[in-house]
């Protein structure tokens, strides 16, 4: 049987060429790293979770009118996406600090930020995806400013709508990336969000303890990293009750390792 064509193989997902021109298969792994790939791991089921996950996010971030890539989800690790030309620019959106932001500025993790912060990194894993300001975008045409009006239009849309959304199930968004694509309809090009949203680009903590519901688990081996994103899933409905695990306690996970 003719193998289907590989397109791009990226940390935590393929692509696949996909059945009609214009269109692609995302596969997720369940492959994990932090630190620009320095740390490299495994999370086990965490490609099904986030397939899941990615999948119910967009599909309401559809409904309110926020233009995706995505299609439908083929299987457990699979979805049908659009092909997009992807803008080389990682949009971070901050409502509290954590991770970089704390150690760049040194304020303390955890602190609420009195108005939403939008940074923007240049995507490349050999300089280390670099933070850049609006002139440096601009300046090297990886995006025209009325794209890049619309992507911060959409990220700040995006981060409310996640913001409420989490928050009714008991998680807060602390921050997250978000990535987007050009689509072409003859000469003209329009943005949509690309990638995928999910605890590997999202920090989540639990709204009554803090505790981590992410991938910083894995960042600083906090152990229970498969719970945590099945926790996520199962507060957003995703997971059958046979597929739960036993009732999440992050804490005992911790005790049991000593720490
Ligand atoms: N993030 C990501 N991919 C990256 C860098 C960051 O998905 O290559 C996400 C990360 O999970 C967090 C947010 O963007 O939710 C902000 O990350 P930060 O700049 O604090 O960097 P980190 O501490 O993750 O290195």
């Amino acid at each position: 049987m003719a193998r289907r064509r590989q397109i791009y193989e990226g940390k935590a997902k393929i692509l696949y060429e996909g059945p009609e021109p214009g269109t692609l298969i995302q596969y997720f792994k369940d492959d994990a790293t932090a630190f620009n790939a320095q740390k490299r791991g495994t999370i086990a089921g965490k490609g099904v979770i986030n397939n899941r996950i990615s999948e119910h996010i967009f599909t309401a971030l559809q409904q309110i009118g926020v233009p995706t890539h995505f299609i439908r989800r083929l299987n457990m690790r699979e979805q049908l996406i659009r092909q997009v030309e992807i803008i080389p620019i990682e949009i971070v959106i901050r409502n509290v600090a954590a991770g970089s932001l704390t150690k760049r500025l040194g304020i303390e993790e955890g602190t609420q930020l009195p108005r939403t912060i939008i940074e923007y990194y240049y995507k490349d894993d050999a300089l280390g995806d670099p933070m850049i300001a609006d002139e440096h975008i601009a300046c090297f045409g990886w995006a025209t400013q009325d794209e890049m009006n619309d992507i911060a239009d959409m990220a700040i849309r995006v981060n409310d709508f996640l913001s409420g959304m989490f928050a009714a199930i008991g998680i807060r968004l602390i921050d997250f990336k978000l990535e987007f694509g050009r689509v072409w309809d003859g000469d003209f090009a329009r943005v949509i969000l690309a990638d995928e949203i999910s605890p590997d680009g999202c920090r989540l903590w639990d709204s009554k303890t803090n505790q981590k519901l992410d991938k910083d688990r894995f960042r600083q081996d906090l152990g229970g990293v498969e719970e945590a994103y099945q926790e996520v899933a199962r507060r957003l409905g995703l997971l059958r009750e046979e597929d739960e695990v036993a009732v999440l306690d992050l804490d005992s996970h911790r005790k049991k390792r000593g720490k």
